[in-house]
């Protein structure tokens, strides 16, 4: 249980207002500007596939977001809007650093 001496990581704003800024707890920063980029960075605030568009009743569970979905097809834009949407509305909060600044291979697969 001892998660306190885990590094955190904040959600800002960026530059330009289409992009965001990771900041680790050394001061480090991260921009995220490219599409592809914020479904992983989403993932790591709490976000992730079966939360989009939850009218439709479909768990999204033949995609990860990077392929149309079989069940309903809703296309990868669809996924990547949503997950835009939710690092909107996540700036500010701060979480566990789960790799980022760290080292970890949090981009692997
Ligand atoms: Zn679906």
């Amino acid at each position: 249980m001892a998660v306190s001496n885990v590094p955190r990581i904040r959600l800002l704003d960026g530059l330009y207002g289409w992009d965001f800024l990771l900041r680790g707890h050394h001061g480090q920063e991260l921009v995220i500007q490219f599409d592809w980029d914020y479904r992983l960075f989403a993932q790591a605030f709490g976000w992730s596939v079966e939360r989009v568009r939850p009218e439709l009743g479909c768990p999204h569970e033949s995609t990860d977001g990077t392929v149309p979905c079989r069940s309903c097809g809703l296309t990868p834009a669809d996924f990547l809007s949503d997950a835009c949407d939710y690092l909107t509305e996540s700036v500010g909060r701060s979480i566990p650093d789960p790799g980022f600044f760290t080292g970890d291979d949090v981009f692997g697969s």
